[in-house]
């Protein structure tokens, strides 16, 4: 299955399915061939667990840079190491990467791919849940001592290659955080699919053929939004739904404390709550995501863990905000998002009524 992403500085094509790594290689062919040189970023744990699979099923000889598992991949110790072995390795701006793994994988060896000689073309592989949405979109980056993903780029890749075979290996925590951005996707576009949703008996264990099919849906909504406003100028802005106070609490949980996802959903019932205050999102449905999240062991009473002082710190840190105003992505009902200006006084109440609906 494919699905065109035509963003504005470039057009390519998502591959979905199952075992479809090498076909999706040779439909890729042309633009392959090209090169002189391929090199694989990917990381220890995703080598480790899928080395055999991605040897046996990718048809062209490569390079492998293997970089230490997870957000550690995205230091400027490692971006430096990236580079030195493209260098040491002869590349030229004729050579072509693969960016094997999750997020973080991606977002690393997108903006090496940025900046190395300034710009080589890159493909992503993704291994993860959550990669449907990082790999597809152009957004690259590394992070800075001082804050995530601070140095960056747009820059999108050739293509997208997601054999979701990959997925077997991946642990339940990173499965149900994934999850929470395919449920984002929902909440922001769909609600009979969000119904869907809600309503599978667990959210970690669903069968592939149907998993596959809430990735592309997601994946569709991801590339229609980009589609439309590349470099988050207006509708890209949604993408963030649940992600302000959500990335507050990954942040003071230290990055790595909370899964990403799981600390977005909590982001997201927050959105919820004030989504009822200026949208038409009723008490009852919130309640009933709720219990949805807690179905699904979402940890969502980890916010007791930090103040709403803690948490409105890093609020304002965000690099979203703007002349210091701190803007949430609302609902006005399921699918129809729009964003608002929030007072201090605000965050502040709702976030004492997020505290006592998850007591
Ligand atoms: P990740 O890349 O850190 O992967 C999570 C963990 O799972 C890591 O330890 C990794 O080694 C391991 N792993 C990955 N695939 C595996 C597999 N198939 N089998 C076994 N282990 C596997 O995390 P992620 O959740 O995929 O991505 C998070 C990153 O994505 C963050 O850095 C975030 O900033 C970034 N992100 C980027 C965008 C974007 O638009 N560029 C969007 C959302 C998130
Ligand atoms: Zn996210």
């Amino acid at each position: 299955m494919r699905i065109p992403v035509n963003a504005k500085s470039h057009s390519y094509e998502v591959f979905i399915g199952s075992g479809i790594l090498r076909s999706a290689c040779d439909a890729l062919k042309e633009k392959i061939e090209k090169a002189d040189k391929l090199v694989v970023f990917t990381d220890e744990n995703v080598w480790q667990a899928q080395q055999q699979y991605f040897t046996e099923n990718f048809p062209y000889p490569f390079e492998v840079f293997v970089m230490p598992g997870g957000e550690a991949c995205k230091s400027f110790k490692n971006f430096e190491d990236a580079h030195t072995f493209l260098i040491e390795n002869q590349c030229s701006r004729k050579s072509f990467l693969f960016a094997f793994g999750g997020g973080a994988v991606g977002d690393l060896t997108g903006f090496a791919a940025a900046t190395f000689m300034r710009g080589v073309p890159y493909i992503q592989i993704p291994t993860t849940i959550l990669a449907h949405d990082s790999a597809v979109g152009g957004k690259t980056a590394i992070n800075h001592p001082l804050g995530k993903n601070m140095v960056g780029a747009f820059y999108q890749p050739e293509a997208v290659v997601y054999d979701i075979n990959f997925l077997s290996s991946l642990p339940t925590k990173e499965i149900r955080s994934g999850m929470a951005e395919v449920i984002k996707h929902a909440l922001i576009s769909d609600e009979v699919w969000l119904k869907e949703l809600m309503q599978t008996p667990s959210i970690t264990d669903i069968e592939k053929p149907v998993l596959a099919k809430h990735l592309k849906s997601g994946i569709e909504v991801k590339a229609n939004i980009v589609e439309q406003d590349e470099t988050e100028h207006s509708v890209r802005k949604f993408l963030n739904f649940g992600h302000t106070y959500g990335h507050a609490i990954e942040a003071a949980a230290g990055y790595g404390g909370l899964a990403h996802g799981e600390a977005v959903m909590i982001g997201m019932v927050y959105a919820l709550l004030l989504s009822e205050k200026y949208g038409r999102i009723s008490r009852e449905f919130t309640k009933e995501f709720v219990k949805f999240a807690y179905k699904n062991e979402y940890p969502l009473k980890q916010v007791n863990n930090y103040s709403f002082e803690d948490l409105y710190e890093y609020l304002m840190k965000d690099k979203k905000i703007e002349y210091g105003k701190l803007k949430f992505v609302l609902l006005q009902e399921i699918g129809k998002p729009f964003v608002k200006e929030i007072e201090e006084k605000e965050c502040r109440e709702v976030d004492s009524e997020l505290r006592c609906l998850l007591e």
